[in-house]
């Protein structure tokens, strides 16, 4: 097959290594000139921080606008922020402290929720931000409802600036740091202005007609000096369109590229295991959703090329029967098969679930983690290294240098958001002659299809959004008073005489690992001699043993014990379909994804289910659990309320998601006509050999150099 061979020689990136990498520009030289700030050692040291190096820098630099406001329901103790709210109610409040003016109170709200906003020493501001008006405001939270403002503005007044010359100096403009203010930073711009048209247009003239969008040095000039309303707006969305586009088709060539440079085992043989696995084996029928996803592996294996797919499944929505679908298609073949899972507990898991399957006679599998002692896994690597081990469970242990494999066709990878993408690239190393695994990825954090798109696209996704039949939502309340924890404990009391099981998620401790496992076993003291007094009761925390933590999920899978009590140890992939209630402490330190994982240990069963989770009653992510099961819509929420970056794992911070101008949380539209372009135009022209494509490859250094 036919390889572009500007390529074949490269080795290919991760999309880690591509997300990491930011795109650079072939910058002349009034882009390139180095930043002059003038203004003393703070204000240069300030805008080097800001990541402002250079003109270009500079002009790329994105003015403070709705992108930078955030949630008022979504504000962390402590954190400063910016927001767009209505004032609802406000009064003074006198001070007690002599000499102080009073306080202005306002309640405050945007759509995710109200805080009280506390203006000082402007008693006047009363009569001024009638209830009903608009404001932004600038300030900290608590994290607990108060917001202290700094600064203020009626959003009528936000500058919209004017033109180069325009008259916005002194208007609180560009996000700024300690040592150099928004007035100095428009100054700079100002001067740099010209500037501008030096910006190199990589995007070719017929896409951006096609798409509406203006020209790079047009977009930069419309980003600092907007002409009209909206102006500022048009000109992010260009440039954020270009940073989207430019990172599909990076993504995308990397995806060809795969395929064609390397080439997994054909497995499209007879299939006496899983035929017979799916026929007499498997206690139930399977989802229709599961059914497409086990074809569309069979596709995959057949052509070839290797399987490269992400299987995202609602929590309980029975990725496992997909997952030891694969792997039994490998094994039918006479190939070796893996399956690594974050946890050790995990891990333990899916290897009970496989031996109560098949037993030792019909595949063998092994079992391969951090805690094996080194006697048996050398033993293990002997057997992988010989082909007579079939099928090994593992965590990240699978994946060190000792351990090698005589035939290795097929690796599942459970939970795999919670692998570094070193750990999951690892696994995919080539093997001498180009062969590779296939590769099936599973995740039950529902990924927004934005994030999807942007940072997965180099991978085929199927969804399982269907739940096996006969479950019903686990219905969840928010819980505070003492009221409530009186009857919660009734309730699971009740759950247990029935012949039910719960979980118990301790109180968070984030400070230490030693800590919370201390917190875990006071809270399991507590239960045993009070509330739960006379229940079998185990305990797993992170800082016990492996075999100790063992022996307790053992106890309790098997139903000897009837409660549960643990750390966040069973967030991942924990399968009691006997245990129908869970109580969470502390429910609101916990993000919203990581509470709906928890959730999703129970309701596994054709039981009613129950979560109970205590903290705030008005906290918006406790909320949207409450009133959504489902795990698409609830991450699309969650989304909403924290901004992208977070969500990917990345800093909190604004741009920290690795985008400078695309904002994930709201440019979904403009995401989806990026990928689409960029497949198109990796279809027409995969060498980016055409004249009108000579810049876009020259911006993907990356790929290219
Ligand atoms: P998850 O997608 O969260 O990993 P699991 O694979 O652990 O979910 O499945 C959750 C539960 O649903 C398990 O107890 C499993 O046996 C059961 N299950 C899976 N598929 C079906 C099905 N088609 N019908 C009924 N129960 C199923
Ligand atoms: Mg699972």
């Amino acid at each position: 097959m036919a390889v572009p061979t500007r390529f074949a020689s490269r080795q290919p990136l991760t999309a880690a290594e591509l997300l990491a990498a930011p795109v650079r520009y072939p910058s002349p030289a009034r882009l390139a000139a180095p930043l002059q700030v003038g203004a003393g050692v703070k204000a240069r040291e300030a805008a080097v921080s800001l990541g402002l190096l250079t003109v270009g820098d500079l002009l790329e630099y994105l003015p403070r606008d709705q992108r930078e406001t955030r949630s008022a329901g979504a504000l962390a103790a402590g954190e400063s922020a910016t927001i767009v709210v209505e004032v609802r109610r406000i009064a003074t409040r006198p001070v007690r402290r002599r000499g102080m003016r009073p306080l202005v109170e306002a309640t405050v709200a945007d759509a995710s929720g109200t805080l009280l906003a506390t203006f000082f020493n402007q008693p006047w501001l009363a009569a001024r931000y009638r209830p009903g008006t608009r404001l932004m405001l600038h300030g900290r939270a608590d994290g607990r409802g108060r917001f202290t403002v700094q600064t203020h503005a009626l959003t009528d007044d936000l500058p919209t600036g004017g033109g180069p010359d325009g008259a916005q100096a002194g208007v609180g403009h560009y996000p700024v740091t300690d040592g150099i203010s928004s007035t100095q930073l428009l100054a700079l711009v100002r001067e740099h202005a010209l500037a501008c048209e030096d910006a190199i247009e990589p995007l070719p003239a017929a896409l951006r007609r096609r798409e509406g969008l203006l020209d790079r040095p047009g977009a930069l000039r419309s980003l600092h000096f907007p002409l009209h309303e909206g102006a500022q707006e048009q000109g992010r969305r260009r440039l954020a369109f270009e940073e989207l586009f430019l990172r599909a088709v990076a993504l995308e060539l990397r995806r060809r590229r795969h395929r064609l440079s390397v080439h997994a085992p054909v497995l499209d043989g007879a299939r006496e295991l899983t035929a017979r696995w799916l026929a007499k084996q498997l206690p139930f029928a399977l989802t229709a959703a599961q059914s497409q996803a086990l074809e569309a592996i069979d596709a995959d294996l057949a052509s070839g090329a290797p399987m490269q797919r992400l299987l995202m499944g609602e929590v309980g929505s029975g990725k496992t029967v997909v997952a030891l679908y694969a792997l039994l298609r490998a094994v039918e073949h006479g190939f070796q098969a893996a399956l690594m899972a974050p946890t050790e507990t995990l891990a333990e898991q899916h290897f009970q679930t496989i031996q109560r399957l098949w037993g030792s006679e019909v595949v063998s599998a092994g079992l391969l983690t951090g805690s094996t002692p080194a006697s048996r896994r050398a033993g293990l690597q002997r057997q992988l290294a010989s082909g007579e081990l079939a099928l090994v469970v593992g965590t990240h242990a699978l994946i060190e240098e000792s351990v090698q494999f005589r035939r290795l066709a097929m690796v599942v990878i459970d939970e795999q958001h919670r692998f570094g993408v070193g750990q999951r690239a690892a696994l995919a190393e080539p093997a001498p002659g180009g062969v590779v695994p296939h590769e099936l990825h599973m995740t039950a954090t529902p990924i927004p299809r934005t994030l999807a798109l942007s940072h997965y696209g180099d991978l085929d996704v199927t969804e399982l959004r269907e739940l096996p039949r006969g479950r019903q939502a686990v219905a969840t309340y928010v819980c505070d008073s003492d009221a409530e924890r009186q009857r919660a404990y009734a309730r699971i009391r009740a759950e247990l005489d029935d012949g039910r099981q719960a979980y118990i998620v301790c109180p968070l401790v984030e400070e230490s690992a030693a800590l919370q496992a201390r917190a875990a076993k006071t809270e399991y003291e507590r239960l045993r001699q009070g509330p739960l007094r006379g229940y079998e009761i185990v305990l797993i925390h992170g800082q016990m043993r492996a075999a100790q933590k063992q022996e307790a999920m053992a106890r309790f899978t098997a139903g000897a014990a009837q409660v549960l009590v643990a750390t966040t140890v069973i967030e991942v992939g924990v399968d009691v379909p006997n245990a129908t209630v869970m109580l969470v402490e502390d429910a609101d330190r916990y993000g919203i994804s990581q509470l709906h994982q928890l959730r999703g240990r129970v309701g596994r069963g054709h039981h009613e289910s129950l979560c109970l989770l205590f903290g705030r009653r008005d906290s918006p992510r406790l909320r949207a659990l409450a009133s959504e099961s489902d795990g698409f819509r609830l991450a699309e929420a969650d989304l909403a309320l924290r901004g992208h970056g977070e969500l990917v794992g990345t800093r909190q911070s604004g741009r920290d998601d690795g985008h400078r101008f695309a904002d994930l949380s709201r440019d979904q539209e403009l995401l989806e006509r990026a990928v689409l372009r960029a497949r198109v135009l990796v279809d027409e022209d995969p060498g980016l050999s055409a004249p009108e494509h000579a810049l876009i490859a020259s911006v993907l250094p990356t790929i290219v150099a």
